[in-house]
């Protein structure tokens, strides 16, 4: 859907005579564009923060507030604080993704343990929001473990398993699980039956900063970068990030890896 971009250079090489280059330049612009609108994305996504932050900081030089007041105001400070915290850590961990090589491939990471560690983090962030409403079940799959790095797929599966927690309201149901394929690969997912997506969203889903509802987004602490976060740690293990959902029924996010192995007994905790 992009109008192809040239480039032409015309030289002069004998009385009356040119020689013309031409150059396909769509991707070079394409690439600069997209930078351009990263760039002023970022810009707001800490502009407006910040404009909040300054406009409390202002009425606390001066205005007489009372105790109540003052305590509200550094609330409201520090909750703008940390969305701009959460922006930055993102960015980082983004940028980490992009300038790292890919993680060890003969590190295997213990299944089990990594999404129990995800479900602990998940179930306090259910907690906070949604006060413990919410039922989050985890299906234990086969033993497995899976070659690549704890930390991003932690990162990866945790930032599937908080959207979930987020996007579905405190009646809701929430499931995280893993299944081995039967290609031998690895399956995570992550399902809930919050309000779903709607086709048009889906293609565009993981390009940074892309929210179907910016205000919901941002409310529950959404930094836009989520899924896109999913998404290179998906590419840099081999794998894919699938996504299945439809208004009214629910999401189910799968995060795909190539072959997984049943982990030897000797690495499973010895009976007391
Ligand atoms: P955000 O920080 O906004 O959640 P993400 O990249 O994680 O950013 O997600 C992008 C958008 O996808 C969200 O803003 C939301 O509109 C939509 N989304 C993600 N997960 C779900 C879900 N489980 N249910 C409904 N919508 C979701």
């Amino acid at each position: 859907g992009h109008p192809q971009r040239i480039a032409v250079q015309i030289f002069p090489y004998a009385k009356g005579r040119r020689l013309l280059l031409t150059r396909d330049v769509t991707s070079i612009e394409l690439a600069e564009a997209m930078r351009r609108d990263f760039v002023a994305n970022v810009s707001h996504e800490i502009r407006s923060p910040l404009t909040v932050i300054n406009g409390f900081i202002e009425t606390l030089q001066t205005l007489e507030v009372d105790e109540a007041q003052r305590r509200h105001f550094l609330d409201l400070m520090a909750q703008q604080a940390r969305r701009m915290q959460a922006l930055v850590d993102d960015l980082l961990t983004l940028s980490r993704l992009e300038g790292s090589p890919a993680p060890d491939a003969s590190h295997w990471v213990e299944v089990p343990e990594l999404v129990d560690e995800v479900a602990a983090q998940a179930r306090a962030l259910a907690q906070v929001l949604h006060g413990g409403r919410q039922t989050l079940t985890v299906h234990e799959g086969p033993p497995l473990q899976v070659a690549g790095a704890h930390a991003e797929l932690a990162s990866a599966l945790g930032n599937l398993v908080s959207n979930a927690v987020r996007y579905t309201p405190a009646d809701g149901h929430i499931e995280l699980g893993w299944n081995l394929l039967t290609d031998g690969g690895l399956e995570f997912y992550v399902r809930d039956d919050g309000p779903g997506i709607a086709p048009e969203h889906l293609p565009r889903l993981t390009e940074r900063f892309y929210r179907v509802d910016r205000s919901r987004s941002r409310d529950t602490g959404g930094t836009g970068l989520g899924l896109a976060i999913v998404k290179h740690v998906a590419q840099r293990h081999g794998g894919q990030l699938l996504i299945d959902s439809k208004p009214g029924q629910g999401s189910t996010f799968r995060l795909r890896l190539p072959p997984a192995r049943v982990a030897a007994a000797t690495s499973a905790t010895p009976a007391a």
